[in-house]
């Protein structure tokens, strides 16, 4: 059995069948969760915690403004 990593939470998992694609979440909870960013989000880099991605947002939007005035 190969061990795996949840994109969501970062835990360990155990990869339970070899067929199809590798799973990239330890449970449904953090599929669902993922799914529930994604929405939120939209084209946002959702494999950042919130925290994260929000601080990016916040930095690019003033130098946006600044590229357009410039
Ligand atoms: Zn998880």
């Amino acid at each position: 059995m190969t061990t795996l990593y949840c994109a969501c939470c970062g835990r360990p998992f155990k990869r339970t069948s070899n067929r199809g694609p590798a799973p990239l979440y330890c449970s449904r909870d953090c599929r669902l969760q993922i799914a529930a960013r994604r929405r939120a989000w939209g084209p946002v880099d959702w494999g950042l915690p919130a925290a994260t991605a929000q601080a990016l947002m916040a930095v690019r939007q003033p130098a946006d403004r600044l590229a357009k005035s410039a």
